[in-house]
């Protein structure tokens, strides 16, 4: 594929199947020295080192038939075929808004005429959506047209453009474990696998070796999409390091679908994506993916209400003002919305939406003790009638000067799975850019890939899954700048730094 732009550098090399970029990486140390705090500048060089060939991937969507799974797949549908179609405000085109790698930008640099912005999606090979190609499993056994039409979230002149298509798509039986999902979802389940959870798991290598095959892909990624599971506790001896999680799969102990599914995935050498909020990354699944140096990330897509949070609060405490309390209503009335109407599913969710303002208030001292947080409550009520059209109302309370309040309160209406489906199409664009990237410093004799925890995708993720001991990262400009300053270091580019020193000369 031929390069949108090049870099001229001496620390860039375009060879035959990869770009290599020298980098300068610069960081400040911060240690105590006699009760001073020193800070020291300093600076590693890195080789960083990206393959060219773009493959040909296959995503494999756990919960094919749900809402977001029917969206993504008819969104890719219709952008593929350029399909328009009409509303009852005119004519609507096939687009890909919402997605960080199709629909921003990144500056380059200032040309003559000003700054110069190109796609993300330029700035190194990616794979495109378009050229996707999806499979998956639900336990419901709808057909995608049918369960497109049960979704209730595309408008309908669209629906009946791509039911030919839809139609052929039928999702694979899945692993159902009731107790792990809402009693409400039972009368769905009729696509099941039966046998033991190691044969279940064998089902599951099979049926993405089977994939792999039929449809002649490069490579698979698998990411769940499926209901929102309850929790499970992590145990010794069961599911605290890879061996006992893959005895417990054998002796069919207690491992949840989700956790079933990474396993598959990770000895298939596949990396797997968490778009829900439960636990599915208990210890042994993350050392079942690092034994094998297979990428995992998630969890739960950060989709619309954390995504604002994780702006406003890093915008208020950013601006010295004191966030006291926040307050989160939502009511939906998809299937998500049905199964978090029970409790166990709820405070997965809820787990998962707790923390995502900790890293901004614990950046600022001066607003906020050691152990103060503003109150944080989230509340999730299932309405039926709003169907996919989710409604979040928000309360931030913050003081200001003087003893001052300010409140803010926003009421966001949006169907949910359009929100998702992008970021869904960024996670598996990312995490497969990230298979073709390595580095070493100087001191380094081997390239090395990132960590299996792909903490990268934090940008895209409510409560992200990041390496033991690494800070996690919510403030949603930091997160992008994080994806952003990595792609550019493996052009050799400088970390945007928005100082504009040249317009600012005399
Ligand atoms: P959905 O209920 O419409 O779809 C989930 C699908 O998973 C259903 O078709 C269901 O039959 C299937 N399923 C359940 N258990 C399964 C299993 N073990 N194996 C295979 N399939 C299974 O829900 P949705 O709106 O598509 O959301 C999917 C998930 O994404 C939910 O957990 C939700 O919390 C999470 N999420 C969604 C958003 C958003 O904006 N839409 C944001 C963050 C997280």
């Amino acid at each position: 594929m031929a390069e949108k732009f090049k870099v001229e550098s001496p620390n860039v090399r375009y060879l035959k199947d990869v770009i290599e970029a020298d980098y300068n990486y610069s960081t400040n140390q911060v240690y105590e020295e006699n009760g001073v705090t020193k800070v020291k500048p300093c600076s590693t060089k890195f080789t960083f080192r990206t393959e060219k060939k773009v493959p040909k991937l296959g995503v494999m969507l756990v919960g094919w038939g749900g809402n977001n799974g029917t969206t993504v797949t008819a969104a890719v549908l219709a952008n593929q075929m350029g399909l328009s179609w009409m509303t009852k405000t005119g004519k609507k085109v096939a687009n890909y808004y919402g997605s960080l790698f199709q629909s921003s930008t990144v500056c380059l640099g200032r040309g003559p005429d000003g700054e110069i912005f190109i796609p993300f999606r330029d700035l190194l090979p990616m794979v495109h959506p378009n050229d996707i190609v999806f499979d998956g499993w639900d336990i419901s056994s709808m057909n995608l047209a049918d369960a497109m039409k049960r979704a209730e979230v595309l408008d309908w002149q669209l629906q009946e453009q791509l039911k030919p298509f839809m139609e052929k798509l039928k999702p694979r039986p899945s692993i159902y474990i009731p107790e792990f999902i809402a009693a409400n979802q039972e009368d769905r389940a009729d696509h099941i696998l039966h046998g033991t959870k190691a044969e279940q798991v064998q089902k599951i290598r099979e049926d993405i070796q089977d994939f792999k095959r039929l449809s002649g892909v490069d490579k698979v990624i698998v990411l769940w999409t499926a209901n929102t599971e309850r929790f499970c506790d992590v145990i010794p001896g069961i599911n605290d390091t890879a061996d006992h999680l893959l005895q417990a799969i054998e002796l069919g102990l207690e491992v949840s679908p989700s956790t079933m599914f990474a396993v598959a995935s990770i000895l298939e050498g596949c990396a797997y994506i968490n778009g829900s909020p439960q636990n599915t990354f208990v210890p042994g699944a993350i050392e079942l993916a690092t034994r094998h140096s297979v990428f995992i990330g998630g969890d739960d897509f950060k989709s619309g209400q954390t995504k604002i949070k994780s702006v406003l609060v890093d915008f208020l405490v950013g601006a010295g003002l004191k966030t006291v309390s926040i307050v989160s209503y939502n009511h939906l009335g998809n299937n998500d919305g049905k199964n978090l109407s029970a409790p166990q599913q709820f405070r997965s969710k809820e787990i998962s939406k707790s923390n995502v303002v900790d890293d901004m208030v614990q950046s600022n001292p001066i607003l906020y003790g050691p152990n103060e947080k503003p109150d944080h409550c989230v509340v999730i009520k299932y309405v039926p009638y709003v169907g996919d059209s989710k409604r979040a109302m928000d309360e931030y309370s913050s003081e200001i000067m003087m003893g001052g309040t300010n409140t803010i309160v926003i009421h966001n209406t949006c169907e949910d799975s359009l929100l998702a489906s992008p970021i869904i199409l960024d996670l598996v664009i990312l995490t497969e850019l990230c298979q073709r990237i390595t580095f070493c410093t100087e001191q380094d004799q081997d390239f090395q890939t990132f960590h299996s925890v792909l903490s990268i995708l934090s940008f895209l993720c409510k409560a992200p899954l990041v390496p033991q001991g690494t800070p996690v990262v919510n403030a949603l400009f930091r997160q992008r700048n994080c994806i952003e300053n990595i792609l550019r270091a493996c052009l050799g580019l400088y970390p945007q730094n928005h100082m504009m020193l040249e317009y600012k000369m005399q």
